[in-house]
């Protein structure tokens, strides 16, 4: 069967796709069932997934949401089940939340069914994978795009960190549930959906000038959603079933299409990086953390601002190329000021990957170069700052970094370096390529940062 990029969520677990892009794709995600009163659905589902005593784990915040119903729905169906609550709402994922897991586990649970979000989600899967067990999820809010991913956030040493989790074999969303979530959690979403308009063509931009593997089915199948999700922002707002399961719908759809790229491209680019950075900064600073999609969703209207800005101006490649050069150990020094106590995994990734090594450099510029027109015309495509901006506000999300409290130092700082956090070609390292991302970020940091 070939890939279609217009299936709703629901046609693409379970089966392998051949695609155009000359690859075959396929998730391990057997299910998704995203509709009102879904929870009821969920007896059925464990039983075709063959979950004969699951281990049912949740917070007190999703026990009342979902937990509690569940836990109903499965008595009556005469479904065995032991279930775990996590009674600290401040719960984190981390070495303690993955002991008390762990301990509640027995043998009898030959499986795990997360009730919850990111933390309870990624608590789960990590359980499930390190110990050989199926999992699934019932998500409770429509809050980020970890439901369908095989990796997990955890904490580790106070140190954020990406451990290898396991698919989840169903992903259910109770649309009756979902659109009754904390609004921030459902905006936060609307925000990390939105943030795939300029992922995708960060994706593409390193097609063009890397010729890294990129898939245009899966670009496009994404982008549908992604668009989906613009359309329905003031339904967000009005908590409308339809506008929820649509924010659901492309979240766990991002999954799948990492699943199939088998990389995080088509969901993540230069406003995760930016993201990245900020999240940490906030955690070393001891500031309040931000929702991720809603830390995406700004950055992704700075970068689209940036974007455009690239598309107006004609930039000249072979000055560029004559001025290359790289000095790591000054670099090494700023990379030690700005990630502080990040800084040594990140100048390790510098010496591994070479990313800003003048040969390196010159070479992508050339290729930036022969291929300027077919840049320019792809990021036309890309909605404005503006048209970003609305959709963010449509849905009642804040619009740019200063909303969320980004003062302009701070932003200015998050430009320049956070490209450095991985090694993925994005708007970002193009710039700095271009020996522009100074210009740019003295530019855009005080029409998008928070004034002192
Ligand atoms: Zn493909
Ligand atoms: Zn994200």
């Amino acid at each position: 069967m070939l890939l279609d990029p217009t299936l709703p969520v629901r046609a693409y677990p379970g089966k392998t796709f051949q695609c155009s892009c000359g690859r075959e794709h396929s998730t391990r995600l057997q299910e998704v069932i995203i509709e009102p009163g879904a929870l009821k659905k969920v007896p059925g589902l464990l039983a075709r997934l063959g979950f004969a005593r699951p281990l049912v784990v949740f917070d007190t915040n999703t026990r009342a949401a979902a937990g509690d119903a569940l836990m109903a729905i499965l008595k009556e169906a005469g479904q065995p089940f032991d279930f775990f609550c996590f009674e600290n709402p401040e719960l984190i994922a981390d070495e303690a939340g993955l002991g008390a897991v762990l301990m509640a586990l027995t043998d009898a649970n030959d499986s795990l069914l997360a009730v919850g979000t990111g933390t309870i989600n990624d608590l789960c899967k990590y359980t499930a994978h390190m110990t050989n067990r199926p999992y699934a999820v019932v998500g409770t809010a429509p809050s980020m795009d970890g439901f369908s991913s095989g990796v997990c956030a955890l904490i580790r040493s106070d140190m954020k960190t990406t451990l290898q989790g396991t698919m989840p074999r169903a992903v259910v969303g109770d649309v009756d549930v979902l659109r009754l979530s904390p609004m921030d959690m459902i905006q936060a979403g609307v925000g990390d959906i939105l943030g795939k308009y300029t992922c995708l063509l960060d994706w593409k931009l390193s097609h063009i000038i890397n010729d890294e593997y990129y898939c245009p089915a899966i670009a496009e199948m994404m982008k549908r959603a992604v668009d989906t999700v613009a359309e329905n922002a003031a339904g967000v707002y009005a908590r409308e079933p339809d506008a929820v399961a649509a924010v659901m719908e492309a979240l766990v759809l991002s999954g799948i299409a990492m699943s199939y790229s088998v990389n995080s491209r088509p969901a993540s680019g230069c406003e995760h990086h930016i993201s990245h950075y900020l999240e940490m900064r906030f955690m070393f600073d001891g500031r309040k953390p931000v929702l991720h999609g809603r830390k995406v969703g700004t950055a992704t209207t700075l970068a689209a601002y940036c974007y455009h800005r690239l598309a107006e101006e004609s930039p000249d490649f072979d000055a560029a190329s004559n001025v290359v050069s790289f000095d790591f150990d000054a670099w090494a020094d700023r990379i030690r000021r700005s990630y502080t106590r990040a800084a040594d995994s990140v100048i390790s990734l510098e010496r591994e990957a070479h990313k800003n090594e003048p040969d390196r450099v010159r070479a992508r510029l050339a290729a930036a170069k022969a291929h300027w027109d077919e840049i320019r015309s792809a990021i036309e495509e890309l909605p404005s700052a503006a048209q970003i901006e609305g959709m963010l506000r449509a849905s009642g999300a804040p619009t740019t970094p200063a909303e969320i409290g980004v003062e302009v130092p701070l932003l200015r700082e998050a430009i320049c370096r956070c490209k450095e956090v991985r090694n993925r070609y994005t708007l970002w390292q193009l710039l700095y390529d271009l020996g522009m991302l100074e210009r740019y970020a003295d530019e855009a940091a005080p029409l998008f940062g928070k004034a002192e």
